[in-house]
């Protein structure tokens, strides 16, 4: 690697790591029972940064018998942390928010190493992560229960909300904080504790946040951080899925493993929240403003280099302005700048390993040899490193190629004509996923038709970026089960207990 992008810019990027390493967040033991551990068997793995493949740490590669441990712990504290007092626990949320903001440099430059993400992005998603333990510290004290108007004279029925237990959380790479905030904030405030198993690539950030859930006084027990190689993450998440003392899982991360773990809790008929992999479509009709659109597909396709699961996958634009859209696209991509993230004025990390650097690689070789047209890109950015790829820009692309069904998780822009609203409606929601879909028009009567018929559980109209910590983000089809933000993300960890006091 070194000899790709030349022993002295290795050095200066490298320069980096070192810093990141010194940094008082980064955390090379996992975090159960609000101490600091090894992994019993003693074995670590490497945490490496994607811009470059220097080392910015080891951290415990647990197994099954230390997850065992860490569920133990998350159920011994459940039984005092679901009796708190909401007002309680929003304090103990609150406190958490307040020290993830004024760490939000740190965690951000962490995240930068660890992912490859650039710095402003980093920054975003560190706000947006934030979020998500604000949010649920004020939702905490509004989780309400019902009194039901009784049918019988002698009988008083009630119905409360409880917190379902111990949560286990298997969480991604593309947003290593706040997929985890976003789940973790609202388990907390529904009164369960938490098992996280972040994903191989990404540890520090999840060891840099619960060293601040330590410092905002959250109970022992209660926020525990697993961290666990891709070797043994099959067998942890088995157990996470199996233990009778796990009431429910919430995962994030590909359709596939979704399915499994689906199977898996089956066992014990666990709580099941799954945010999966999508296929969005992007719709520009004729009357959208065409800037807009554009600025919209950068956001939405670039962002992450493309590694989102709700980045546009596909861009259908009508015909008659198909020619003028790829052309203001073309000259906005070549805006982007590719480069370590770390570095000033990037815009496009690395992807963020070499199993997702050469599966983009595959799609558009395929969607190449089977008569894509390339206007911009379309091969590894190898000058940069191994894992970069160019931005790219292809027509052409027809349903024989792989990209046209797959999720590509990359920065590649595919635009595809329509003629029809009916017709693209058809295109759009054939496919079994359904999580994000966009689209651009100033037709008013369109716009709501096109929204209500798209078959994604969320909807940007005229916007590229939709989530937030207030609005429930989650996919309907095989992209998922289950929201996550705004008030419903509680539901997931409580339930309704039905009280019925008799002979009064
Ligand atoms: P992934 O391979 O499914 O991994 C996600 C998490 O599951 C990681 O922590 C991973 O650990 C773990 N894992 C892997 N195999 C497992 C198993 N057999 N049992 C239990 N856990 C297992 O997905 P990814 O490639 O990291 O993420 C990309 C996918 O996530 C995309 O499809 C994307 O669309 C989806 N995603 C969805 C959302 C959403 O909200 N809907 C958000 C972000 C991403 P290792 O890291 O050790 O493999």
């Amino acid at each position: 690697m070194i000899n790709i992008i030349g022993k002295r810019s290795f050095l200066l990027v490298s320069r980096y790591s070192q810093h990141v390493r010194k940094m008082s967040l980064v955390k090379n033991l996992a975090f159960v029972n609000n101490k600091w551990v090894a992994a019993t068997s003693g074995k670590t793995f490497e945490v490496t940064n994607p811009a470059n493949g220097s080392v910015l740490g080891q951290v415990p590669d647990m197994d099954t018998q230390d997850t065992e441990e860490a569920i133990q712990v998350a159920y011994d504290a459940f039984q005092s942390w679901e009796f708190t007092t909401a007002k309680e626990r929003a304090l103990h949320l609150r406190n958490w928010f307040n020290l993830l903001e004024e760490n939000k440099e740190e965690i951000a430059k962490i995240m930068t190493a660890e992912s490859g993400k650039p710095l402003a992005e980093a920054a975003g998603e560190v706000a947006y992560g934030n979020g998500f333990i604000e949010w649920y510290s004020e939702e905490a004290r509004r989780i309400h229960g019902e009194v039901i108007s009784s049918p019988i004279h002698s009988k008083e029925m009630m119905l409360i909300r409880k917190p379902i237990g111990v949560a286990a959380l298997i969480t991604p790479w593309n947003f290593p904080i706040a997929m985890i905030t976003r789940k973790a904030g609202a388990a907390l405030a529904a009164g369960c504790t938490c098992v996280v198993k972040p994903a191989e690539d990404t540890p520090l950030t999840a060891l840099a946040i619960a060293a601040l859930a330590e410092k905002a006084g959250i109970p022992k027990g209660v926020f525990n951080v697993v961290t666990c190689s891709r070797r043994n993450a099959a067998d942890v998440g088995k157990l996470l899925c199996q233990s009778p003392l796990v009431a429910g899982l919430s995962f994030t991360g590909s359709t596939n493993i979704g399915k499994l773990l689906y199977e898996q809790c089956a066992s014990t008929v666990k709580r099941l929240s799954l945010e999966l992999g999508g296929n969005a479509p992007f719709i520009v009709f004729e009357s959208a403003d065409l800037d807009a659109a554009v600025k919209g597909t950068m956001a939405c396709k670039f962002r992450n280099c493309g590694q989102t699961c709700v980045s546009a996958n596909r861009l259908f634009i009508q015909e008659s302005i198909f020619d003028q859209f790829v052309s203001k696209l073309e000259e906005t991509m070549r805006g982007l700048k590719v480069g370590d993230g770390a570095q000033p004025g990037v815009t496009q990390g690395p992807l963020i390993n070499d199993a997702q650097a050469s599966k983009v690689n595959d799609l558009v070789q395929d969607a190449i040899k089977k008569g894509a047209k390339v206007h911009l890109g379309g091969k590894p950015a190898l000058d940069k490193g191994p894992r970069f790829f160019e931005p790219t820009l292809l027509t052409d692309v027809d349903h024989s190629m792989r990209m046209y069904h797959e999720e590509i998780f990359g920065p590649v822009a595919v635009c595809i004509p329509f003629k029809t609203e009916e017709e693209v409606l058809a295109i759009a929601n054939g496919t079994r996923s359904g999580l994000a879909g966009y689209f651009f028009s100033n037709d008013l009567p369109q716009v709501w038709r096109v929204a209500k018929r798209l078959e994604t559980g969320m909807v940007g109209i005229n916007e590229g970026i939709i989530s937030t910590p207030e609005a429930a983000f989650g996919g309907i089809k095989e992209s998922g089960i289950g929201r996550e933000g705004s008030h419903y993300g509680i539901e997931e960890y409580s339930y309704i207990k039905y009280l019925c006091f008799g002979n009064l």
